[in-house]
């Protein structure tokens, strides 16, 4: 049984995301979507805005679960059973930052592997914080987002502007 993690901050979810999650559900016998909590940054939308947004544009996959951590990431992916971790690499200044994290996480644990999957071209410019810029100016998301999501970054922004 292999079990695999995405892990990621997901403010918000994209459709980058959502790429490579359908491209991972199907290689693992089970994929866990796991949210980082992660001290430093101050996110758009708060934990739990974060997770109902991912609940709710998840794929009808049965081998899919969400969950979220603030353990260091290889002592999490140990206690759930995982043995790969899967990150997406969208352009060549993605390679460098990803690099040294995966040659971290296997100097700290040498039996988690980590594989990279590229996304449709189409969302290899994609990012969640493009999309918080372009939404905090009244852009077009539509085709970057979920269609709940495109409505949680307009009421979201509209909340901050009154
Ligand atoms: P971001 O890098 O957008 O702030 P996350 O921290 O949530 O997002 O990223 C989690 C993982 O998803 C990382 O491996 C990141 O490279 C990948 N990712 C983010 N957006 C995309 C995208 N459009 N296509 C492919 N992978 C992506």
């Amino acid at each position: 049984m292999i079990i695999g993690l995405y892990p990621g901050t997901f403010d918000p979810i994209t459709n980058g995301h959502l790429d490579i999650i359908e491209r991972s559900a199907r290689l693992f016998d089970h994929l866990v979507v796991g949210l980082a909590i992660n001290r430093k940054k101050v996110p758009l939308f708060t934990l739990e805005e974060r997770l109902d947004m991912l609940n709710s544009v998840m794929p009808p996959s049965s081998n899919i679960s969400i969950d979220h951590f603030e353990d260091l990431l290889v002592n999490y992916a140990h206690k759930r059973g995982v043995t790969v971790l899967v990150r997406g690499l969208r352009a060549v200044s993605d390679f460098e930052f990803e690099l040294q994290m995966a040659l971290m996480n296997r100097h700290l644990d040498p039996n988690l592997e980590t594989v990279f999957l590229m996304p449709s071209q189409k969302y290899s410019y994609l990012s969640s914080s493009t999309v918080r810029e372009l939404a905090s100016f009244n852009g077009d998301v539509s085709d970057l987002v979920p269609a709940l999501v495109e409505k949680k970054l307009r009421a979201k922004f509209a909340e901050k502007n009154t």
